[in-house]
């Protein structure tokens, strides 16, 4: 028999095709990046002598994750921030020794920056104010964010340098909340975060931003995510620079999809770059729009909105809206209904991110057209407990459906919202099994998937959702190499098994990547 020559076999594997066709093999091989074998291990006698092979010794190898809604610089910003999350903090008083500490090793006047703090999960169960973060650092500018990045905290010295005192009114789509019998700013900033991300904290100097990317690579790779889709609704010219240099010194190694914000679509044009420009490493992904209604009421408008979103469609995008509360899906869907009834396109696939609350008429509504939904497991998880006591009875069943999306036929994709939340998947394919909050308690159990069908929303449907599926998403011929070797198989563990699972091995393009 002939040999054949491959970079890389895998054999001795319970591999998870993701393709219906044949779902499980025992052997894949790759050459040039792609996959050229998808078989079982007596093909192993093709590729003998001639290729890397890798005895997986039964392990379960599936696509490479790909996470379809993260916020790349955020996250690595946040890799260098004091870890608030409630798995680091329990308390103000915890928050206000980091601060502390960290003021004692920084020069007098340099930012300190916190994030990730869950006020629902703090002792006090309150936002922490300027007061408590003065007492902590008094000559340093601080700045703590929410987890939901939607508020964060300045102490005075934070305050100062962005220009908020008595004196200043709400910005549009801001809240600045003040002290009861002061009417003095009490530190706390709602809509505000990328204002003062923008404006008022300097930018990361270059060696940070690299430490920082560098340390979120090793997370993507460490957690089996190969490909990830980045939502800044910032992101222009400017920014695909960035990843591309970041693409070429190999700092990040999992394909990046770029979304980008309708402030940048005349210059990417202008610059000759179009929809899905790029290659298989950095392209470029649909134009992002948040739609909020923190002050009280929508913003933007339904008009603008209608107009903005039409504008992206009309330009060739694919577009991608921010909705959170059952209000904005509602605008959202009206959005793009009237950009459909103007300029018909029957695959655009356009998205919203969230769509957290979808009650039976809306969801309605988003099947007639066709949305894709990319929505959160892990909020289940990591937030259940907030959402079980804030979320009105009557909304609780619509609240981060999956089953639903899923018999809708909107192929919904699955995604962390890093740094909202952490990027680790299987702790999302847990959620999305028991849809049990960290604190135990159930959440809408109807909503239940199984593990096959998450692991579907983590690779083919992501892959679909930014229009990549005949490249990645499952195990097949012609399809790139991404894939991750797993301690355990999801679909045979019990379901509390399921977020004790470790990713082995990372590869991508065939090459490993990452091993534990
Ligand atoms: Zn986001």
């Amino acid at each position: 028999m002939s040999t054949e020559a491959a970079d890389v076999v895998l054999y001795n594997a319970n591999v998870l095709t993701m393709n219906r066709r044949r779902l499980r093999a025992e052997l894949v091989a790759a050459r040039d990046g792609e996959i050229i074998r998808v078989g079982t291990n007596d093909d192993l006698a093709l590729f003998k002598g001639r290729s890397k092979l890798i005895d997986c010794e039964g392990k379960t190898v599936i696509p490479g994750f790909n996470d379809a809604h993260i916020h790349i610089m955020a996250y690595a910003s946040n890799l260098l921030s004091i870890d608030c999350s409630p798995s680091s903090v329990t308390s103000i008083s915890d928050i206000r020794e980091e601060i502390r500490q960290q003021a004692e090793r920084t020069p007098r006047g340099t930012w300190i920056k916190g994030t990730g703090y869950n006020e629902f999960y703090l002792a006090e169960h309150r936002h922490p104010n300027r007061h408590d973060l003065d007492q902590a650092a008094p000559y340093h500018p601080v700045r703590l964010t929410q987890r939901s990045l939607h508020a964060c905290v300045l102490n005075s010295r934070g305050l100062a340098l962005a220009g908020i005192s008595i004196e200043t009114p709400d910005p549009p789509g801001g809240l600045v909340d003040r002290e009861m019998n002061t009417g003095e700013p009490s530190g706390l900033l709602f809509g505000m975060n990328s204002y003062i991300n923008e404006q008022v904290i300097p930018p990361l100097s270059k060696e940070e931003l690299r430490r920082g990317v560098r340390l979120a690579n090793q997370s993507f790779l460490s957690s089996g995510i190969t490909s990830v889709q980045d939502a800044t609704v910032r992101n222009g010219f400017d920014q695909w620079q960035t990843f591309l240099r970041f693409k070429k010194s190999e700092e990040l190694a999992p394909r990046v999809s770029m979304m980008v914000g309708l402030h940048a679509l005349a210059d990417l044009t202008e610059r000759g770059l179009y929809y899905s420009y790029g290659d298989s490493g950095l392209r470029l992904g649909a134009v992002k729009f948040i739609l909020d209604e923190t002050s009280g009421r929508l913003n933007p408008s339904q008009e603008e909105l209608n107009e903005d979103v039409l504008r992206a469609h009309q330009a060739g995008f694919q577009v991608s809206i921010h909705a959170v509360e059952e209000n904005t899906v509602e605008a959202a869907a009206a959005a793009l209904e009237h950009c459909l009834h103007l300029n018909p396109r029957a695959d655009h696939r356009h998205r919203l991110e969230h769509c957290s609350v979808c009650p039976p008429p809306l969801l309605r509504r988003l099947k007639a057209i066709r949305a894709v939904v990319v929505t959160q497991p892990a909020f289940i998880y990591y937030s259940g407990e907030r959402y079980l006591s804030d979320v009105s009875e009557a909304q609780l069943p619509w609240l981060y459906r999956t089953r639903s999306f899923l018999k809708s036929g909107l192929k919904p994709a699955a995604s962390s919202d890093c740094p909202v939340a952490p990027c680790n998947p299987l702790v999302g394919l847990y959620a999305a099994v028991t849809r049990r909050a960290e604190s135990g308690q159930a959440l809408s159990p109807k909503e239940a998937i199984s593990p096959e069908e998450v692991l579907r929303m983590y690779t083919l449907a992501g892959a679909y959702a930014s229009f990549e599926e005949r490249l990645k998403g499952s195990i097949e011929v012609g399809k790139l190499a991404d894939v991750v070797i797993l301690s355990a198989d999801p679909t045979v563990v019990s379901p509390e098994e399921l977020k004790e699972i470790r990713v082995e091995k990372t590869i991508i393009g065939g090459e490993v990547v990452w091993e534990r």
